[in-house]
């Protein structure tokens, strides 16, 4: 409990006074290997404790309402990196950025106007900006969420459901909310050797998916046995520790000032 209360403290601290950063995950074109965009992951460089999570941190940002001032820090950062790296950087297509979205962020109204403010000031590429939900976050406000949901895509905004096949009711968040990519759970993509299961259920996923004309993006990838597989099932983009660690916005500059336009 005390510990608790310590951490509450910290964390508000650690908002007033810029200790929460933003770490990037690059996500791939499974065919090409070419960095295609980004996922934005929170961190809370913590004075004492070092670099912490998100697990760590957002779901007491959540109880106590301290994950709407972290939202918007996050999807500021996130889309200031965005519009950066978009002027710098000027590959065929622009590069874009995933940032995640969490359930009480979506019951929250100035969401959509944060979003709209954030795009114009950047004047970042439509569809570059891409919002991830998880459907177990859509679930706590079914009607709210899809309603919200609905002019977050208005906007040019990217969606994407997020941790796909990990809580039950996936298909019926499909049938009723405006995603444009499903993210495929790792527990799918790297599972136990020999899991035929994950894998007959991984290869429905995806045709599902490309049925619906829903962009895959595979999480957790971790060898290139599994990139070969996804390559073979014609996903669009993966994500994971082989292709790359999240790393902080200036590793990212510099790896893609090396990289072959
Ligand atoms: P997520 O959105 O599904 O993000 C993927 C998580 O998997 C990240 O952990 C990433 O570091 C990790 N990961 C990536 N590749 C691999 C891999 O090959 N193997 C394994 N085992 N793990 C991999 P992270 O950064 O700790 O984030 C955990 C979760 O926290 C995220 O899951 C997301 O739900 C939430 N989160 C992160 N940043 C934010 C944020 O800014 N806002 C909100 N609301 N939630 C966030
Ligand atoms: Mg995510
Ligand atoms: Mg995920």
């Amino acid at each position: 409990k005390m510990q608790l209360l310590t951490m509450e403290r910290d964390l508000r601290q650690a908002i007033e006074s810029d200790s929460l950063e933003m770490h990037f995950q690059p996500m791939v074109d499974i065919r090409t290997t070419n960095v295609s965009g980004m996922e934005a992951l929170v961190r809370w460089r913590h004075p004492s404790l070092g670099l912490l999570a998100p697990e760590s941190f957002l779901d007491l940002a959540e109880q106590t309402g301290m994950i709407k001032d972290i939202g918007r820090f996050v999807l500021n950062e996130a889309t200031r990196q965005l519009g950066i790296w978009q002027r710098a950087f000027r590959p065929s297509e622009p590069v874009f950025m995933a940032v995640n979205v969490s359930a009480s962020q979506l019951m929250d109204t100035d969401l959509v106007s944060d979003i709209r403010a954030a795009v114009t000031r950047e004047t970042v590429y439509r569809q570059t900006l891409k919002i991830e939900v998880t459907e177990s976050a859509v679930l706590q406000y079914p009607e709210k969420s899809a309603s919200l949901l609905e002019l977050v895509k208005q906007l040019g905004v990217g969606l994407a459901c997020d941790d796909f096949g990990t809580a039950y009711s996936s298909l019926s968040s499909l049938r009723h909310l405006p995603f444009d990519t499903l993210k495929v759970d790792r527990s799918f993509v790297s599972p136990e050797a020999e899991d035929e299961k994950a894998a007959i259920i991984l290869q429905s996923i995806v045709s599902l998916a490309h049925d619906l004309g829903l962009t895959i993006v595979a999480e957790g990838i971790e060898d290139q046995a599994q990139v070969d597989r996804l390559v073979e099932l014609e996903c669009e983009y993966g994500k994971g520790f082989f292709m790359g660690q999240p790393m902080t916005a200036k590793q990212v500059g510099e790896s893609l000032t090396s990289m072959p336009y």
